[in-house]
């Protein structure tokens, strides 16, 4: 459990926003407090995602070479996966899926992840 926590201001034990996430601290008595600005839900999330490559994608340097850069392998090999369209490409957590998503998606290349992704 999170240890107790007393106001700066009063004195009084502060209560955590949120119960579940350390995302911050609340005085109840005088209304002090303290978020963190730098903890977002999506650092929270422990869940490991998957991408999913979907068939039917348009094969170009560029495709090819967006997958290479999500799955870390050689052009040639990309090149493969592509083609052969429904692979999981990766796995990770949600920070690292945002990131390889968006290079799928500057690129037109068709995906889905799983289980569902809410970022
Ligand atoms: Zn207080």
């Amino acid at each position: 459990m999170i240890e107790k926590v007393y106001c700066e201001k009063c004195g009084s034990e502060m209560i955590s926003i949120d119960n579940k996430k350390p995302i911050g601290m609340n005085c109840p008595n005088c209304g002090w407090g303290w978020a963190s600005s730098y903890i977002n839900e999506i650092d929270l999330d422990e869940k490991i995602y998957e991408i999913i490559l979907l068939e039917g994608n348009e094969i170009s340097n560029a495709t090819v070479r967006a997958i290479s850069i999500v799955t870390n392998t050689n052009y040639l090999n990309s090149r493969k996966i592509l083609m052969k369209g429904d692979s999981t490409l990766i796995q990770g957590n949600a920070r690292q899926i945002k990131e390889f998503a968006s290079i799928l998606e500057t690129n037109n290349i068709k995906y889905k992840i799983v289980p569902e992704y809410p970022y």
